[in-house]
């Protein structure tokens, strides 16, 4: 299994630089490797994170995990919390990780002489311990696992736009096939 160390390194070249964040999702990572047990980082599709925030953390758990929204094997549900769940698709069992309150305070027992807050949190979450640093439960999805991932190469044309759609992310109304967009799901409106 790889280091800490090894990980922030690699996390840090994605992320073009270290912050707190990227170690809480890089040791989400690690301990969920432990937790699960799974060997991480993965280069398959068999572990699955929903990550519950964009930025800094998704980078770490990335790193760590070995799962990339890019491979298909990490989603972020914006929740606006550093908070993970990672569900090994082939046993099917799941155990989401969040940081324990305060953190950010008990940081500085372990890194007492940095020279801002910012620095105590970057090391200080470096060396607490997982059960100090972390929450952690089993959970079980509420989301269907085989809606989420759909079929490969399962594609659709809009009726009205005529674009692709993927996944099964379509809409079939009164019998026509359409996208999001179309069906009035759009996050978007053509400007005038
Ligand atoms: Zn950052
Ligand atoms: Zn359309």
């Amino acid at each position: 299994m790889a280091n800490l160390e090894d990980l922030l390194r690699a996390s840090a070249a994605l992320h073009r630089h270290l912050c707190p964040r990227q170690v809480l999702g890089v040791r989400m990572g690690l301990l969920a490797g432990q937790a699960l047990p799974l060997e991480l980082p993965r280069d398959d599709k068999r572990l699955l994170v929903f990550v519950e925030t964009d930025g800094c953390v998704v980078d770490g758990v990335s790193v760590s995990a070995g799962c990339y929204v890019g491979h298909r094997t990490l989603r972020v549900i914006d929740q606006g919390k550093v908070a993970a769940t990672f569900l090994d698709t082939s046993t099917g069992h799941a155990i989401r990780i969040a940081p324990q309150p305060g953190i950010r305070e008990r940081a500085a027992m372990y890194a007492p002489h940095e020279q801002s807050r910012w620095h105590t949190q970057l090391l200080g979450y470096q060396r607490m311990p997982d059960d100090e640093l972390f929450h952690l439960q089993t959970v079980v999805l509420t989301i269907s696992l085989e809606k989420l991932l759909s079929k490969p190469g399962h594609r659709a044309i809009c009726a009205a736009c005529g674009e692709e759609v993927l996944n099964e992310r379509e809409i079939v109304k009164d019998g026509v096939t359409l996208c999001r967009a179309c069906a009035g799901e759009g996050y978007y409106q053509a400007a005038s």
